[in-house]
């Protein structure tokens, strides 16, 4: 899958990107992500990507020009099947669903807004759909971007081991995952379960979904409603 990340800040972006899993995954070409510099789209003899918004009112907002002839021109490399995102605290909250629906595509563009936001008219050209990083409002949208493309990408073949990775961790299924341990089998007093060091495998399943159900119960009770509607009250 293509990443495309449009920014005014592309080198806060290429050190997440460049570091552990999601580096490795660009170097071996499991996926690409490009970071592109809004500024270097604008027609403004001083460089300026930002203006004072009509009606009023604090801080600046990003201009349709730069910001919809980067996005254009992006768009234009391909024609491969593209979403085009805007981060924002007023897009639906972004959820492992919505990771898998974004799966989809072949090609992610996605827009950060700064400052006090962007331009209307900037949403209603270019953009398909507003995400949000959860209930809060950040500076930008740089760090919302890095978990949209964290998220997805881990879901591309190639990046993690192999797919039972993120097909069984938490959240994949509607329900959080088991407690993990390694080694020492004891610390400071705290001794793994039995069950995972007795090496019946059928056993360790059964007490791993038992210990998924138990923990989803207590720690997230709006999954475990959803869960038991529809599985039908599994204990
Ligand atoms: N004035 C805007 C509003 O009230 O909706 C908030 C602007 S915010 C300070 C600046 C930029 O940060 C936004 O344009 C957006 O790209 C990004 N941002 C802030 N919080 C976010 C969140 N929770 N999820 C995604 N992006 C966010």
């Amino acid at each position: 899958m293509i990443f495309e990340v449009l920014t005014l800040f592309p080198e806060m972006m290429e050190s997440v990107f460049s570091a552990s899993i999601i580096g490795r995954a660009r170097a071996a070409g499991a996926i690409s992500v490009c970071c592109t510099d809004i500024r270097e789209y604008t027609k403004d003899k001083h460089r300026k990507v930002d203006d004072t918004p009509y009606g009023g009112g604090y801080g600046m907002v990003l201009s349709c020009q730069p910001a919809v002839d980067c996005i254009r021109a992006v768009k234009a490399k391909s024609d491969c099947r593209t979403r085009t995102v805007y981060m924002s605290p007023q897009g639906k909250v972004l959820t492992q669903e919505k990771a898998k629906e974004l799966c989809g595509y072949d090609r992610l563009i996605i827009l950060c807004g700064h400052y006090e936001g962007i331009d209307e008219r900037i949403l209603q050209l270019e953009i398909d759909e507003e995400i949000s990083a959860g209930d809060y409002v950040l500076t930008g949208g740089e760090l919302p971007a890095a978990i949209l493309v964290d998220c997805v990408a881990r879901m591309q073949d190639g990046v993690l081991a192999n797919r039972e990775c993120y097909e069984k961790e938490s959240l994949s299924n509607g329900l959080l995952e088991h407690p993990q341990y390694t080694k020492p089998r004891v610390f400071e007093g705290l001794e793994v379960p039995e069950v995972l060091v007795n090496g019946n495998h059928a056993l360790q399943e059964k007490w791993k979904m038992e210990q998924s159900l138990i923990r989803t119960r207590e720690k997230r009770p709006d999954l475990w409603e959803k869960w038991v509607s529809k599985h039908g009250g599994a204990e």
